[in-house]
């Protein structure tokens, strides 16, 4: 919450001389070197005993007192607990870590008297994934981009791999933003990354002069399973259905491990390839993600798309699968902060708004339509219709409608 307040108050001071902040993440593959591996794994550990102990503290405090501790407090404590011979580990570990791990509970806790999440629980050592963040300070944080290499406090100059969308950032912009923080995680099939938050400053975009945006710069999308989407200009982009086309080799790794004896070193093999293939979809469906969302907000200038209620759905679970696997929720995110970033407006229709019923011509409703329909021709006005396409059609045009009275210099016929 403090980190919040922070921003805000930032902002508004900023925001007399026309400027804001921009923080955005850069998320890149480690190559350590063994006694690195060691020292992250190492951290991990630290950080996470340091959270729990504190959560563990906390909680117990408010149990016997009705008090509730605070991190100033616990950290003093924390210092000379360190100094018992029992916990000198923790003195190897990075203390910027620790700290952000006992700040972590504090955060937990601001968000669940806020009701955004539930009460904080105690984190595992046997998740997947895990991983400790550290804080910049002094540069004790640093990216050498000639190097390809990172620099985190107590690990020393690490090994980055930077992918082909990388270099082109590097190459036509550079980052030159100053780093806040650094994460860094492993994961059980043994891939170590770092994600280094950024800060800048830029200039306050100016307001669209909404009297210029003209239909064609508006865009409709229909969120579907048999295509990803399709919008209101016609065009229909495959769903990958990755974790289908994966499937097969998930299911014949798994049916391999079962035949293994647990614990066996061909039983971790086995693990380790199918927690492998696990990333591998999610960094495929990521990247799929970010490239049709950067493509949507470079040639549009408003985006139009439906209120689903992905969580609802999800629940159905025939359907979940392949919902989960297109991913609209981290879909729709993606289209929002690019289009925050680059001046571009999205406009959220309600779901409830029946936009594959009506016809877009002349607005007759068929209410026969069956699910199974995918062409329909017009009782009224005969025309055909795609089924996909008139809905998105519908959606551009229930958006337009929403940002006229938004913005009543919006002129479009
Ligand atoms: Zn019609």
């Amino acid at each position: 919450m403090a980190k919040r307040k922070t921003t805000v108050q930032k902002n508004k001071e900023l925001a007399q001389d026309g400027l804001k902040l921009r923080h955005y993440g850069l998320r890149l593959r480690l190559v350590p070197t063994d006694i690195q591996k060691s020292k992250i794994h190492s951290f991990c550990g630290s950080s996470r005993f340091t959270y729990n102990f504190y959560l563990g503290e906390r909680m117990e405090v408010y149990k016997n007192t009705g008090e509730t501790l605070n991190s100033g407090e616990f950290k003093k404590s924390f210092n000379v607990f360190k100094e018992h011979p029992m916990f000198n580990w923790l003195k190897e570990a990075d203390k910027f870590a620790l700290e952000t791990a006992i700040e972590a509970v504090d955060e937990a806790y601001d968000r669940f008297f806020k009701g955004q999440n539930k009460f904080p629980k105690f984190k595992s050592k046997r998740k997947s994934e895990q991983k400790y963040t550290t804080k910049f300070t002094n540069n004790n944080i640093e990216l050498d981009v000639k190097r390809q290499m990172v620099k985190v406090p107590k690990l020393g100059w690490v090994k980055v791999r930077f992918s082909k969308e990388h270099r082109k950032i590097f190459q036509d912009k550079g980052f030159n933003a100053k780093i806040k923080s650094a994460t860094v995680k492993y994961h059980s099939s043994g891939q170590y990354y770092v994600s280094l938050k950024y800060e800048e400053i830029i200039k306050l975009e100016n307001e669209i002069n909404w009297s210029l945006v003209s239909l064609d710069q508006i865009i409709g999308l229909d969120l579907g399973l048999t295509f990803f989407y399709i919008d209101s200009n016609g065009n229909k982009v495959e769903n990958l259905k990755f974790l289908k086309n994966c499937l097969k080799k998930l299911a014949k790794l798994q049916r391999q491990l079962k035949n293994k004896e647990i614990g066996s070193s061909n039983y971790k093999k086995s693990q380790k390839k199918i927690s492998k293939l696990h990333l591998h979809i999610a960094n495929m469906r990521k990247d799929f993600l970010h490239k049709e969302s950067r493509k949507l907000v470079n040639e549009n200038q408003v985006i139009v798309l439906e209120d689903l209620n992905v969580k609802g759905m999800i629940k159905n679970k025939k359907l979940s699968r392949s919902i989960a696997d297109v991913s609209w929720g981290i879909f729709k995110t993606f289209v929002s902060y690019k289009s925050e970033w680059n001046n571009k407006k999205v406009v959220i229709i309600d779901r409830f708004y029946p936009s594959s019923k009506e016809c877009n011509g002349c607005h007759e409703k068929n209410t026969l339509l069956s699910l199974s329909d995918r062409e329909w021709v017009c009782p009224k006005c005969s025309t055909v219709h795609d089924r996909d396409i008139n809905a998105a059609k519908n959606i551009k045009e229930e958006g337009i409608r929403i940002l006229k009275k938004l913005y009543p210099s919006l002129y479009v016929a």
